[in-house]
């Protein structure tokens, strides 16, 4: 079996943070918060109610302008290009709100397009055109390319990360085969963030703090290019609206009025520690890690990986046995081993799925120990 590279990373990043009660492989639903994260937060929590919470947030902009920066930084867009949001939920919804596209719009899609995008999408009355994708529902970036050449859609939007599935596309090909027909592209970099490598050349990229990047819940981002800001519409009164609509200000006019302040600090304290451990040593680890989860448990006892099993992702996703109830499976995991995994149903990607899978996702903390005890949890 594969060895996991930089141990030390993992030491140093369990020793940041409070004790877990049990073995947590579940950070692609919300990861844990580093001590100085929980801190800093509640330092700016109490900062409000010592100064008032608009002189607080004035106080903490030098700060936040550091962590619009650095995120910036990440997908290799501007601190100007920065929206901070509530989740990357709200992020799809406002971006998709705003651009005011007409119904009937078309838009490229993959098969495995997270739910509540899809959702978001139909709400709006656009059309989802398929993208080919191959069996584990990766882009066929053929197929892409003749989709953009023969009858382009009017933007493509791509999950780099599923959350159902632990398949990474290939974004970089993907942004060039865009760029190059001058189809914008979006990127749902909610799994992906703080995971792998987002700095690919798309022209929207959003996401959330809580999973990867190990931030405070209620703290997403909606990252957008000047050239896609042009194309939409704030909602703000005309007179400032003309100011808002360039320059620095640019993708502020998205941010909620009132918003959850600490969070943002926390968040960006958390972007710092992603940077101070090095994006690429953490990519290694957690490619490690998924790697050897699927080789612990992949064909063991009727369960079976759906990912490759050398895919550069920290999520692993077990397609069970026959007849074994995922939510039960999850539930045991938890209350009589103390493992924290989850059950992602069906309805998460629903052209992809048959029935629920079991998702495993350890952070760079994680030992070999940790995946060894899932496993003599899981197969007995
Ligand atoms: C979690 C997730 C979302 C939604 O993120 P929220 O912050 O919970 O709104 C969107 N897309 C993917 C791929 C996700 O995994």
């Amino acid at each position: 079996m594969s060895t996991l590279p930089h141990d030390d990373l993992a030491a140093s990043w369990r020793a940041a943070r409070p004790e877990f009660a049990g073995t947590h492989l579940d950070s692609a639903s919300c990861s844990r918060q580093s001590t100085a994260v929980l801190d800093a937060v509640a330092r700016h929590a109490r900062h409000e109610a010592e100064i008032g919470g608009a002189v607080a947030e004035a106080a903490a902009e030098g700060l936040l302008q550091q962590g619009r920066s650095v995120l910036a930084g990440l997908v290799g867009l501007a601190a100007a290009d920065v929206a901070f949001t509530e989740s990357a939920s709200t992020s799809v919804r406002t971006l998709v709100s705003r651009w005011r596209l007409a119904p009937g719009t078309r838009i490229g899609v993959l098969p495995g397009e997270y739910w509540h995008n899809a959702a978001v999408f139909a709400d709006a009355g656009l059309t989802p055109v398929l993208l080919p994708a191959d069996a584990v529902g990766r882009a066929d970036l053929d197929g892409l390319a003749r989709v953009l050449r023969d009858d382009p859609p009017a933007l493509v939007h791509v999950t780099l990360v599923g959350s159902h599935r632990g398949v990474l596309q290939p974004g970089r090909e993907i942004a060039a085969l865009c760029r190059a027909a001058g189809v914008p592209l979006v990127l749902d970099a909610a799994q992906a963030l703080g995971h792998v490598d987002c700095d690919l050349g798309a022209d929207v990229v959003y996401g959330t703090g809580r999973k990867w990047l190990t931030g405070p819940r209620g703290v997403g981002f909606l990252v957008m290019r000047p050239s896609i800001t042009a194309q939409l519409t704030p909602v703000l009164p005309p007179e400032i609206y003309d100011d808002r609509r360039v320059g620095v200000d640019h993708a502020r006019a998205y941010e909620s009025h009132d918003a959850h302040v600490a969070g943002r600090v926390g968040l960006t304290l958390a972007i710092g520690e992603h940077l101070a451990a090095g994006p690429d040593r953490v990519r290694a680890r957690l490619a490690a890690l998924g790697r050897a989860t699927r080789e612990r448990l992949d064909g063991r006892r009727g369960w079976r990986a759906a990912e490759p099993l050398d895919e550069p992702t920290a999520i692993t996703t077990l397609v069970p046995p026959d007849g074994v109830d995922v939510r039960e499976v999850a539930t045991r995991l938890r209350t009589a081993h103390g493992v924290l995994t989850v059950a992602a149903g069906r309805e998460r990607a629903p052209r992809e799925l048959t029935g629920p899978v079991l998702r495993v996702s350890p952070h760079v903390d994680a030992t070999v120990e940790d995946l060894d005890t899932l496993a003599t949890a899981l197969l007995g």
